[in-house]
């Protein structure tokens, strides 16, 4: 077996066997296939797809390419979450504390920033002293003690899926059903819980543009979990408006303090409780969405949810000050207020457009080794079907450089539509598939 053959096979739109996948994975993980010859196949299989058993293998294959947890030890009902990504999604940070205070164990590794969306580790790590690289059995420690771990992926958790990742992102091939399906599912099947709730966001600021893509996404990765024995959940989420009201790391984390003390905004909050409410479905502790909810909800007001996460950031070495007083967490150097130059109702926001101005401002990563600002980002100050006066704060942008600064306004500008016709606020939810 050789990678030319593989290559001109998918070229020619042509089915790969289990045994040619397993080759691939392998020799692209071990170094022996270049980073060239990877980029063929991933660009043939964006162009010509992948059957579903395709798609199963190449998962399975990125899955076992490295270690698989075992999480048994933490009992049955270990449920993990994961979203496709999104603007201003700060769903982990309060859905988790709301779990674990509930006391269904919350064992969960996350990743970074990808492309124009954020990532809960650059968000956890604006915590000072927040260590999200604590060893596995620190993790799972914690989750015995505490009932709650969010770290890292620990180095060699799915390596081939970092690596074919990192080559998508260089190579304008992310947007893929295939291949985001089997980048997901492996990492959840490597990290060891059985049942998982998935997100599945839509629309401009997501990498699933449309319900119908979106719809296809969940349906492969509830039928690659089906494949390796887990129960999986996919809740879809409107993303043509970023979620909450902030965008960036440490503003991210203050919204998110903010809602686990009982100011939550009203789209997170349809997030989080949709989200959590199937988790605690499939951990067993309850049938009833609704009264779920009301669960969760209780939680959030009774401040428990908020006691778990100031026992999570302390267990994992960081400075609770800040979640207490989170004034504490400095401005960037420049705070700057954008204003409506019309008056009207929001129509549309490209969240995509507003994802890339915050990366650009150096919350993202433009490329793979930049390091993160944690200061800067974009607070929201209108969302769709908003009435907007001339001169209204549509947004601020925080930054750190004044070239920066002066580069973002107009590019926030132009992420606002704004019409003189009245325009219903979207809907949140947008189904589910189970
Ligand atoms: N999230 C992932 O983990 N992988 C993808 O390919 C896209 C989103």
């Amino acid at each position: 077996m050789n990678i030319l053959d593989i290559i001109a096979k998918k070229r020619d739109k042509k089915e790969l066997s289990k045994e040619e996948i397993e080759f691939f994975v392998k020799g692209y993980t071990d170094g022996s296939i270049s980073d060239y010859q990877a980029a063929a196949l991933v660009m043939a299989i964006y162009l010509n797809g992948m059957t579903d058993r395709e798609t199963a293998d190449l998962t399975v294959e990125m899955a076992y390419s490295g270690d698989v947890l075992d999480l048994s030890k933490l009992g049955e009902n270990v449920v993990d979450k994961h979203s496709t990504g999104g603007i201003g999604d700060k769903v982990t940070l309060i859905l988790m504390p709301i779990i674990a205070a509930l006391g269904i164990p919350v064992a969960k590794m996350s990743g970074r920033g990808l492309g124009f969306t954020g990532g809960t580790i650059d968000k956890l790590e604006s915590i000072p002293g927040y260590n999200t690289q604590i060893s596995v059995e620190e993790f799972i420690d914690n989750v015995e003690t505490i009932g709650i771990s969010l770290m890292g992926q620990t180095l060699n958790l799915a390596p081939a899926d970092k690596k074919l990742y990192a080559l998508r992102d260089t190579i304008a091939c992310v947007e893929n059903i295939p291949l985001i399906a089997s980048s997901i599912m492996s990492k959840k099947i490597a990290s060891g819980a059985n049942k998982i709730v998935l997100e599945v966001t839509v629309g401009n600021g997501a990498f699933m543009k449309n319900i119908e893509s979106a719809t296809k996404l969940a349906q492969t990765m509830i039928s690659i979990g089906k494949l390796a024995g887990k129960e999986v959940v996919c809740v879809l989420t409107n993303m043509d408006e970023p979620l909450g009201y902030s965008i960036g790391n440490s503003l991210e984390v203050i919204e998110a303090i903010e809602a686990l003390q009982g100011d939550i905004e009203d789209d997170v909050k349809e997030v989080v409780l949709e989200l959590g409410s199937y988790m605690i479905k499939l951990a067993g502790e309850g049938d009833d969405i609704e009264e779920n909810k009301r669960r969760m909800q209780e939680c959030l007001d009774s401040g428990e949810a908020y006691m778990k996460f100031l026992e999570l950031v302390e267990s994992q070495g960081g400075d609770v000050s800040y979640i207490n007083d989170d004034s504490k967490f400095e401005n960037a150097k420049f705070v700057f207020p954008v204003m409506s130059n019309r008056s009207g109702y929001v129509r549309a926001i490209d969240s995509e457009g507003l994802g890339k101005i915050s990366c650009n401002l150096g919350a993202g990563r433009i490329k793979k080794d930049d390091k993160i600002d944690n200061q800067v980002g974009l607070i929201i100050n209108k969302k769709i079907g908003d009435v907007v006066e001339l001169g209204d704060i549509i947004g601020i942008i925080h930054a750190n450089s004044e070239e920066k600064l002066k580069a973002a306004i107009p590019e926030l500008e132009k992420c606002f539509e704004i019409s003189a016709e009245y325009v219903d606020k979207p809907k949140t939810i947008l189904g589910i598939i189970e």
